[in-house]
């Protein structure tokens, strides 16, 4: 049976790091700090047999996060009451050592165990869609037009409760200090994801949005 803390999530022989585990962690805080830095994450399901990885959007209340589309999205209709694996990756620079071998990637990946549920209540659906956007966006929700029943139906709003998680995490220079003498260029090339300035649709008197650290703004 998973064992747990208040401090972190439960660990079974599925999330039991095994490969450079020092490298990583299922520290409850660890893995949120993952999961909130990226939208983007992939859902990996079966149907079948056969396993897909979907990448998607996703939002986070607690341990509960959260992924939409269009109702008639067979992933979403494929992965609820399902087990799936959601994860998060970020490559924060390419780690280039003295031999092949050697190189590496700077990175924070993030694997979530869990059932997809969907939610069927169109006020919950709503209070998630607007929660959503203003994960996105701080403050933009009650600016917009408001939405509509006939756009809430059309869209599908899947939750999971994360059962058990980890988190890896690799960063530093190379680490083949014992052949430093090998001439070669070595050396870490940091890789950032930053937003570019807004492109204004439109009237452009409106205020600027604000946009979240989330996206890659700076804060
Ligand atoms: C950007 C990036 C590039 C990578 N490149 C390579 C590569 O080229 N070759 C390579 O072998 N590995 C690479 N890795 C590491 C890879 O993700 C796996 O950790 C590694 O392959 C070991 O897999 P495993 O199934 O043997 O791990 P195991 O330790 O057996 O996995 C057991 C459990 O540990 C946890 N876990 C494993 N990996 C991760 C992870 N990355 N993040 C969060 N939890 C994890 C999961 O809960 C998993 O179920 C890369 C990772 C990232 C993020």
């Amino acid at each position: 049976m998973p064992h747990s803390d208040d401090t972190s999530f439960p660990v079974s022989e599925t999330s039991r790091i095994r490969r450079y585990h020092e490298r990583g962690s299922h520290e409850r805080q660890a893995v949120y700090a993952v999961l909130d830095a990226s939208p983007i994450c992939h859902v990996g399901y079966v149907i079948e047999d056969q396993p897909y990885v979907t990448p998607t959007l996703h939002w986070r209340l607690g341990d509960r996060i959260f992924w939409h589309g269009s109702s008639a999205s067979r992933f979403l209709k494929q992965t609820r009451e399902h087990k799936v694996c959601l994860t998060v990756t970020l490559i924060d620079g390419f780690v280039l050592a003295r031999s092949a071998f050697n190189h590496s990637v700077n990175y924070r990946s993030a694997m979530v165990f869990g059932v997809a549920h969907q939610l069927t209540d169109p006020a919950e659906k709503e209070a998630s869609l607007k929660a959503m956007t203003e994960d996105f966006y701080p403050g933009r929700w009650d600016k917009l037009r408001p939405i509509t029943a006939q756009e809430i139906k059309a869209t599908a709003v899947l939750y999971m409760d994360i059962a058990e998680a980890s988190v890896k995490v690799r960063s530093g220079p190379p680490g083949d200090q014992a052949e430093a003498d090998f001439p070669v260029w070595a050396g870490l090339v940091p890789l950032q994801t930053i937003l570019s300035d807004p492109r204004v649709d439109g009237d452009p008197d409106h205020p600027l949005p604000v946009l979240s650290a989330r996206l890659g703004a700076k804060t």
